[in-house]
């Protein structure tokens, strides 16, 4: 319950502008910012695309906080299903459009109030519209909507080239080391450098993304403040990495709803967690992009048949890479009165249902986050990017969770799924730590934690 959070008074003389990447788990936290900004007396305009403004407005527009868009500036051609093209285009309309949005957002507001005090933009899209703040004369920030070692490798970047660790054009991995990047986590293996780690998404280009990353390590200088989306205790070495860092996360859900989605959850899971036995319900679900071979996903269902315990299971429509959904045979009737599953969750609600025993994750990070501030154990299954790296603190850092192994030709069998389930089910010590941690992220929300820097911030934002 975070309801006890102190506001600001209403002055909302700071009226923030803020610009997320137009994917799902970029715009749900920043969507969370947004709401509590308002909390906290300022003005919120978010901007997003046509088609996601669409999605989200209904559920997420308040007083104080407008939601506009502009074109994703894809062509009716083109795939609008792939995040990649769609996060490129959407690079190259933003420069041509921010400045005349910001006039004419101000133009429509009164005279002397109102106007646009500060852009907060995510990382990924910053420089040019960090260098459109600084030449309008607006605050700016940027916000890091991932995990603390992932802006520790980021900064370090320059060092580990030096040190002849990765090539400096691609990033390859000249020397395999494991690299100890705060002392409160575990050494990442550079493996798990998120360039090295595409999934299976065809279009994803190591060496552009190590190259946006050389870039992202010169504009994280340049911002007036760099929001995170943790807190403290997660790593308390990471405040050091920048001198303007503040941790912002875990940011609550806004009057307890998921905010920023672009599917609605089906909420008919919730009457069906009351009637399971507290602590008894296995979640699974992988965010909104990781994809499952055919193979693997039907392991998985078998898996749940061997483990026979209460499950409700998230599986998008497009969840099977390339193909639509498809049950082994009979599956869906063997289980009918085991399990429930649902197109997308309500995962913030779920989480927090005391059926829940365990979630078998992605490691995204804002799933990752939404666990911890629920204090549910984790059962690791990473897909690409950073969630490697999430993966390795869940279970070696911060030791609330454990990790699915696939076999030799990379598959997770159902015989380990149903002996990491097992595991994780009778190991109090990882449910202790899950619930210590819970206690540390949701006291940092409260007076004396984040919610003071948050609070501070706004009132810079103010002056
Ligand atoms: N989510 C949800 N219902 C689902 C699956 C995911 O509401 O069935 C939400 C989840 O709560 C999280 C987001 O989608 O906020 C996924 O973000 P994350 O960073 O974990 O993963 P991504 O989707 O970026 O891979």
């Amino acid at each position: 319950d975070h309801t006890s959070i102190s506001t600001s008074p209403l002055q909302a003389n700071a009226h923030v502008l803020l610009l997320p990447l137009p994917l799902q788990g970029h715009v749900a936290p920043f969507m969370k910012l947004g709401h509590q900004l308002v909390r906290h007396g300022s003005k919120v305009t978010f901007l997003t695309t046509e088609s996601i403004r669409s999605q989200i407005e209904k559920v997420d527009e308040e007083e104080h906080m407008r939601i506009i868009s502009i074109p994703d500036g894809l062509a009716l051609e083109d795939d609008h299903k792939d995040d990649n093209r769609l996060v490129q285009s959407f690079l190259h309309v933003i420069p041509g459009h921010l400045e005349n949005l910001i006039r004419k957002t101000n133009e429509d507001e009164l005279i002397g109030t109102g106007q646009i005090t500060c852009l907060i933009v995510d990382v990924v899209l910053s420089r040019d519209p960090i260098e459109i703040a600084e030449k309008m004369g607006l605050k700016h920030a940027i916000f890091f909507p991932s995990a603390p070692g992932v802006l520790a490798l980021i900064l370090h970047l320059p060092k580990l080239i030096a040190a002849g660790i990765i090539d400096a054009d691609d990033g390859t991995v000249e020397k395999n080391e494991k690299i100890q990047l705060s002392p409160n986590l575990p050494a990442m293996d550079s493996a798990d450098f998120i360039w090295k780690r595409p999934g299976n998404k065809s279009n994803f280009n190591q060496k552009d993304v190590f190259q946006y990353l050389l870039l992202v390590n010169q504009i994280l200088k340049v911002p007036n403040w760099v929001l995170c989306n943790w807190f403290h205790e997660l790593d308390p070495s990471a405040n050091a990495l920048l001198p303007n860092i503040i941790s912002v996360g875990p940011l609550p859900a806004h009057d307890g709803k998921s905010t920023g989605n672009f599917r609605s959850g089906d909420l008919t899971c919730l009457p069906w967690l009351d009637r399971q036995s507290p602590g008894s319900v296995i979640y699974i679900a992988f965010g909104s992009t990781s994809k499952f071979s055919q193979q693997q996903f039907h392991e998985l269902a078998f898996g749940l048949e061997l483990i026979g315990k209460p499950f409700l299971w998230a599986v998008r429509s497009d969840f099977i890479d390339g193909i639509s959904i498809e049950y082994p045979d009979g599956f869906q009737d063997r289980v009918k009165n085991l399990g429930k599953i649902v197109n997308w969750a309500p995962q913030e609600k779920v989480l927090a249902h005391p059926s829940i025993a365990c979630y078998m994750t992605h490691c995204g990070w804002n799933s990752t986050m939404e666990s911890i501030n629920m204090g549910i154990p984790m059962l690791c299954w990473p897909y690409f990017g950073d969630q490697f790296w999430n993966k390795s603190c869940v279970c070696y850092g911060w030791k609330v969770g454990l990790e699915m192994n696939p076999d030799e030709g990379g598959m997770v069998t159902k015989h380990e799924i149903k002996r990491k389930v097992d595991e994780l089910l009778s190991d109090e010590g990882i449910k202790a730590n899950a619930l210590k941690l819970k206690e540390l992220a949701q006291n940092s929300a409260y007076e004396g934690g984040s919610s003071k820097n948050f609070r501070d911030f706004v009132a810079q934002l103010m002056l």
